[in-house]
């Protein structure tokens, strides 16, 4: 904060110093329900690239038209920033019961699994309902066997709370089974519709290898398969991939709308570039781009602001590693000098969708007060109420800045038909409400309007013990 800026936060009440923040914020929102840049980009976007698994080819020309569309629209500084990766491709694959019952199924190879042996495998399959039923067999028990994990149907939530720890599941399972003896790890997809589309997701490394093919039901098929099995006979099960990981590198888009009176505080606003190679990753996450972008947009709009807003499209935020170095949070964490990362003042993601916001969270210690009661007044306008629960994590993408201790905010997103489409071949750009998006884009626009134009420190408001 300059002398000149800490002069005027003594002289003038915060209550007044807020007016004209609040009235900017108000015009940015009323800016961003009017704007067309979120649907134009969206649309380009999914529809000139389709997929952009995290690495790959598409990946990368994307993320070179995004830096172009960023200078096109104002952004200055706009740089691609490299990193090392080990990309992942699917190949092809296939799975069948075979047998009396012989019939092919439906499934999508989890992200970072190896191939099959060349022509599949076959085994037997044996069924639990529940990730600590698995863990509780002994090691070694399940010999030449294919592992299932049938945990049921994630709930649809406004929250999306659900999510969490089926995913455990998806990341813990190949390993497991590898513990186990089993040959293969397969699991209901983590999703919560009733198409026969799998929800492919990344699994996790342990001691730097996924050691077996691993794999994802649609959930008819997975209903299928379990009900086969409870009829009692001995089911087997044919499993083929030629999925193959390689070296290569990904890539985060940095642009800047550059404030006025202190453009080294900066505010990051998150989103991914990478998407899964089933869909066109428009609602994951070609929309949070979208948002940001023109949420950044519609406040420029209205003048320059005080601080500098960075939009960052982050590369491979949807693959895990051999080595967990942050992939693109990491990358752009690693960049920062002390001083730098000191003078990032909020960030947030949009890694939701593209569905309406309904609430704002806040950093711990932020959640009432002056600024609370401001972004209230811009926000409840247009349906998003304050939320008495702060934020803290904020997403993959930002999550390493948030760690290294920069304030995060929340604009929470309706999740009640995310996981219908997300990791699925139906994440494509007509699952996007375009009205929907423009009250997403406003609620951007508003908050983060209100925080370029003022003096808010959040860091300072963190109380000195943080509420259990
Ligand atoms: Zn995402």
């Amino acid at each position: 904060m300059s002398a000149l800026a800490v002069g005027l936060a003594l002289a003038v009440p915060a209550q007044a110093q807020d007016a004209a923040a609040i009235i900017g914020a108000e015009k940015a929102r009323d800016a961003a329900l009017q704007e067309n840049i979120a649907l134009d980009y969206v649309t380009q976007l999914t529809t000139r690239f389709g997929p952009r698994p995290a690495g790959s080819a598409s990946e990368t020309a994307a993320a070179e038209w995004a830096a172009g569309y960023m200078r096109d629209h104002g952004f200055r500084n706009v740089r691609i920033q490299e990193f090392p990766l080990v990309g992942w491709d699917r190949g092809e694959e296939s799975a069948a019961i075979v047998g009396t019952n012989a019939q092919p199924l439906v499934v999508a190879a989890l992200g970072h699994s190896p191939a099959t042996p060349d022509g599949g495998l076959e085994a037997e399959v044996v069924r639990f309902s529940t990730l600590e039923a698995f863990q509780a067999v002994p090691d070694g028990s399940l010999a030449g066997k294919i592992a299932y994990v049938d945990a049921g149907q994630l709930v649809p939530m406004q929250t999306g709370a659900g999510y969490g720890p089926l995913t455990r599941i998806r990341g813990a399972g190949p390993a497991l089974a590898g513990q186990k003896g089993a040959v293969a790890f397969i699991m209901r997809s983590v999703g919560s519709d009733e198409h026969r589309m799998p929800h492919t997701g990344t699994t996790r490394y342990v001691n730097g290898v996924v050691p077996v093919p691993a794999f994802a039901l649609s959930a008819p098929d997975a209903d299928q398969l379990s009900r086969l099995i409870s009829y009692g006979e001995p089911v087997r099960m044919r499993l083929s991939s030629t999925a193959r990981t390689y070296q290569t590198t990904s890539r985060n888009v940095i642009g800047d709308l550059p404030g006025r009176m202190r453009p080294e505080e900066i505010i990051v606003l998150g989103s991914h570039m990478d998407s899964w190679d089933l869909g066109t990753g428009a609602i994951d996450d070609g929309a949070g781009g979208a948002i940001t972008l023109a949420a950044a947009r519609a406040i420029a709009d209205q003048g320059r602001t005080e601080r500098t807003i960075r939009v960052i499209l982050f590369g491979a935020e949807e693959v895990a590693q051999p080595v967990d170095t942050g992939n693109g949070g990491g990358a752009y964490l690693r960049s920062l000098s002390p001083e730098d990362l000191a003078n990032h003042v909020f960030t947030g993601e949009s890694d939701f969708g593209a569905d309406r916001v309904y609430a704002l969270q806040l950093p711990v210690g932020a959640q009432t007060g002056v600024f609370a009661d401001a972004a209230n007044r811009v926000l409840y306008p247009i349906g998003v109420l304050r939320s008495s629960e702060p934020e803290l994590d904020g997403g993959v993408d930002i999550g390493p800045i948030v760690q290294a201790g920069v304030p995060v905010f929340g604009l929470k997103q309706d999740g009640l038909r995310y996981f219908d489409l997300h990791h699925t071949a139906d994440d494509t750009l007509d699952k996007i409400d375009p009205e929907q998006l423009s009250q997403n884009v406003a609620a951007w626009a508003g908050l983060v309007s209100l925080v370029a134009n003022s003096d808010v420190d959040f860091r300072a408001m963190v109380p000195a013990t943080p509420t259990p």
